[in-house]
């Protein structure tokens, strides 16, 4: 693709929204195969949700997708460009990630860690212009991060440090995301407004995530990982079950489209009536 084109902005300020293809992707560390042939295509704007259990491959997919990774076989293509065959800047203007370890490389404050979002933008050693800086702002206001600006990163709480990673793939502008379980560590009103984020943004995004709940709420469409495998993949309707609850989860779960919404509800059965809690009054 031009990269005039591949570099537009769309009315959310992001870059234009990729189209994501992950091809047949098999990843192996140290002899294990930890992703086995893996395809997903995500249109341009569609916000996939990526689910399954610990250890399913959710991160190592997700660090390949991002070029963390090399994949033992398979592509992974943004706009029909093999991600391998990007400059690694000029990929990082069109793809930005917020990837789970934070290593201990942040004696940065807040506001250092999200102008590195600005880096892909920038000339060698060129310094924050005022449209980087208007930028960094922005993001630090949106995550609602202003008062801890001057903060060491280290020293935050973990949904603080989330929602800084958050606002510096913000900062970075690109039109395709990909987030490991970015609603980790957040509050009940912070995990809305961050995912409510990603979708006003209209980019491209792939999100692991474990609440499915949320995930049927946000998502244009489920991926369900298990074992390295895709074993799933639809819309929430057609994915969030109790048969799947059951055979990925092996947990017991009442699944029903919410009154209201129509969206699939899930509610885990603990098997342990009310009636059998000291604290039941009713
Ligand atoms: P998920 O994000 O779905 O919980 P991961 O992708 O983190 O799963 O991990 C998948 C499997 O790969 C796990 O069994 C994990 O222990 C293993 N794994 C992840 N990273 C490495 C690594 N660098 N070396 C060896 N095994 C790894
Ligand atoms: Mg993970």
């Amino acid at each position: 693709m031009a990269d005039a084109e591949a570099g537009a902005v769309t009315d959310s300020g992001m870059g234009s929204p990729g189209a994501l293809g992950v091809e047949d992707v098999s990843v192996v560390v140290r002899g294990r195969t930890l992703v086995d042939r893996v395809s997903l295509h995500v249109a341009p704007g569609k916000v996939v949700g990526l689910v399954g259990p610990n250890g399913a491959g959710k991160s190592t997919l997700l660090r390949t997708v991002y070029r963390a990774l090399r994949p033992a076989s398979g592509r992974v293509l943004l706009d029909g460009e093999d991600v391998w065959r990007i400059p690694p800047k000029h990929l990082a203007r069109r793809l930005a990630a917020v990837l789970q370890e934070t290593a201990g490389d942040f004696a940065l404050t807040v506001y250092d860690v999200v102008a590195m979002g600005r880096t892909p933008h920038k000339r060698a050693f060129a310094g924050d212009d005022a449209d980087d800086r208007d930028i960094i702002t922005g993001a630090l206001d949106e995550l609602n991060v202003v008062p801890l600006m001057h903060a060491p990163f280290d020293r935050l709480s973990g949904g603080e440090k989330q929602r800084v990673l958050i606002a510096r793939a913000l900062a970075q502008r690109a039109g395709t995301m990909v987030l490991d379980e970015p609603t980790n560590h957040l509050d009940l009103r912070h995990q809305m407004d961050a995912l409510r984020l990603v979708r006003r943004l209209g980019v491209t995004a792939v999100i692991a995530l474990h609440d499915l709940n949320l995930a049927a709420s946000f998502c244009d469409r489920i991926c369900v990982m298990d074992d390295g495998r895709l074993v799933a993949t639809g819309t929430p309707q057609e994915v969030v079950t109790a048969d799947l609850l059951a055979e990925v989860y092996r947990v017991d779960a009442d699944v029903a489209p919410h009154p209201r919404t129509g969206i699939p509800q899930v509610t885990l059965l603990s098997g342990i009536p009310l009636q059998e809690r000291s604290e039941f009054k009713g």
